[in-house]
C-alpha cells in the first residue's frame, strides 16, 4: 500500500476518526499571545499547516484547574488543492482534538 508519487488531492470538506490521532502525532503546541498555535502535519493531505486556538474559550470556565475540551480544527495548508473556494484555505480537511487546559 504504498503511495509513492503524491497527486494533487482535490478540495474536499471530509473527516475521518483517524485524522485526530494522526494530527496529534505530529502536532506541536505553541503558547502565543492570542491563544494556543498548533502546528503540525495534515492528516489528508501531508501539508505543514497551523491552527491558532483562543485560549480564552478554555480559560473562560469557572473554577476549573483542568479541563479537556473538544476542539474542531480543520486545515489551513499553503497547498494548491483543486476547487478550493477563495475565502477558505486548506484542503478541507476537519477534525476535533482534545486540548486539556491547564490553569497555572
Ligand atoms: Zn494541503
Ligand atoms: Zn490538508
Amino acid at each position: 500500500m504504498s503511495n509513492p508519487a503524491p497527486s494533487p488531492l482535490p478540495f474536499a470538506e471530509v473527516t475521518a476518526e483517524t485524522y485526530a490521532e494522526a494530527f496529534s502525532a505530529t502536532c506541536e503546541p505553541t503558547e502565543t499571545r492570542r491563544g494556543v498555535l498548533l502546528t503540525g502535519t495534515c492528516p489528508r493531505c501531508g501539508d505543514r499547516m497551523d491552527y491558532l486556538v483562543p485560549t480564552g474559550v478554555f480559560l473562560g470556565a469557572s473554577g476549573t484547574s483542568a479541563r479537556v475540551r473538544p476542539t474542531p480544527v480543520m486545515c489551513t495548508c499553503n497547498g494548491s488543492h483543486e476547487g478550493r473556494p477563495d475565502a477558505d484555505e486548506g484542503c478541507g480537511a476537519y477534525w476535533t482534538v482534545e486540548l486539556t487546559a491547564v490553569a497555572s
